[in-house]
């Protein structure tokens, strides 16, 4: 059974919702330059410490991933009170975190309003596998893009995340699975690279990451920062649905692996399924695949294809998918399709997934299935919505008999 804690009600409320509102500026997601010149601005911190101090919190937010400044005990009282004063290193509420039978987790998160703005909520799922464990990230609440087959694509967009959001999520998401050092341990404490619980993240979740780049760009460079969070490039992917112009950046910048969501082969039919096909065609798409910085036979770009029935899954497709490839150093991932209540497709049949996937092995493209995971909490490939569109209990309802009578493999 999969289950869901609420994570509202009181009992749970001032643990987890700390800062709620949230008027302070964040120290989470600023370059190092820029939390130097806060720190300095603020005037608690004189210029020639500014770069010590850093380094400590630096240490502090995303080795030891604490959230309160009280916690930062080689910093002296005076100066933990007067960064409490000044800034926050809060994370965002849960609302809510259900937990799969698979051992999938997914949590709504709400992050307080920016300006003018409203809270807003976004959805965060880690997937744990044997020997490793991925983060699903959002960069976005809602999408401009209107991919027919996904469900984030039916949400409008209601604003970017911000650095620090994007951050956060991978922070709240190690406090709750117990990924960062116990507070006990020295203050040198590193988290080993293996066995962690979060070793790899995928920017996959709700949101185009390359329509909001600079956010995304800061939060993994900070991810992958050596001196903190230490995610090494080539464990974080990043999907497009074909931002053009910003896919050359994007190994430039910030060089980590890159995912394209391809799902078919020629432009009438992509035109339909990735709108954005008709502003980026596929031709433009494949030369900046081609092109991307960094390519090489151990770092593959990764190729989505979602199957749909009688859409896009004949043997000629998967024939023409492999011609497409033709010298890209490429992996192709085959995503069943996810249903959802208003959705116009259906799953192929898994018989009908195993032959394509054969036809792509034989061309020499190793185990590219990918096995739906979080399916009864909702939490699979472009399932995930907000909290303001969630599903009413009928519609909910109605897809839990969609994936009962549809597909073998759920
Ligand atoms: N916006 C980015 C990243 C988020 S979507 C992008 O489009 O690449 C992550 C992946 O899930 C994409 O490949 C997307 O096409 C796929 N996806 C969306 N809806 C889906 C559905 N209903 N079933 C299966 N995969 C889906
Ligand atoms: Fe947006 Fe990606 Fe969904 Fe397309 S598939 S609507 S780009 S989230």
């Amino acid at each position: 059974m999969a289950f869901s804690l609420d994570l509202t009600a009181d009992s749970t409320r001032n643990a987890l919702r700390p800062g709620m509102a949230q008027e302070k500026a964040s120290l989470i997601g600023l370059t190092r330059a820029e939390m130097a010149e806060a720190l300095v601005n603020a005037g608690i911190v004189p210029e020639r410490q500014a770069k010590m101090r850093v380094q400590q919190l630096w240490h502090w937010l995303y080795v030891r991933g604490v959230s309160d400044f009280a916690h930062m005990f080689n910093i002296s009282k005076d100066l933990r009170a007067a960064l409490a004063e000044h800034f926050s290193i809060s994370r965002p509420e849960i609302v809510e975190e259900q937990i799969s039978n698979d051992g999938t987790r997914k949590w709504l998160f709400r992050f307080p309003p920016r300006g003018a703005g409203r809270p807003v909520e976004i959805e965060t799922v880690y997937i744990p596998e044997e020997g490793r464990g991925t983060l699903c990230i959002s960069s976005q609440v809602g999408c401009t893009l209107t991919c027919s087959f996904c469900h984030t694509g039916t949400q409008k967009l209601v604003r970017n995340l911000t650095a620090e959001e994007i951050l956060t999520q991978l922070l709240s998401a190690r406090d709750r699975l117990g990924d960062f050092p116990d507070r006990d341990t020295p203050a040198g404490a590193i988290v080993p690279s293996e066995g962690r619980k979060v070793s790899n993240i995928v920017m996959m979740g709700m949101g185009e990451p390359l329509y909001n780049f600079e956010a995304v760009k800061k939060a993994l460079l900070i991810a992958s920062d050596g001196d903190g969070l230490a995610l090494s490039k080539r464990r974080i992917t990043l999907s497009t649905s074909g931002v053009v112009p910003e896919i050359y950046r994007t190994g430039e910048e910030i060089g980590v692996m890159l995912a394209i969501s391809l799902h078919a082969t020629n432009d009438d039919l992509r035109d339909l399924l990735v709108p954005i096909n008709k502003k980026f065609p596929l031709k433009e798409l494949m030369k900046a695949c081609r092109e991307y910085p960094g390519l090489s036979n151990a770092r593959r770009i990764t190729f989505e294809y979602v199957m749909l029935k009688e859409v896009n899954d004949s043997l000629d497709d998967a024939k023409a998918l492999v011609k497409l490839l033709k010298g890209i150093p490429a992996k192709i991932n085959l995503i069943p399709f996810n249903p959802w209540p208003g959705s116009n497709y259906q799953c192929s049949d898994w018989e009908q997934i195993e032959k394509f996937a054969d036809y792509i092995n034989a061309a020499g493209y190793a185990s590219p299935i990918r096995t739906p995971r979080g399916r009864d909490i909702l939490a699979a490939c472009g399932q995930l919505k907000s909290e303001s569109e969630r599903l009413k209990k009928s519609e909910r309802l109605a897809l839990e008999a969609m994936m009962i009578a549809g597909h073998g493999e759920a």
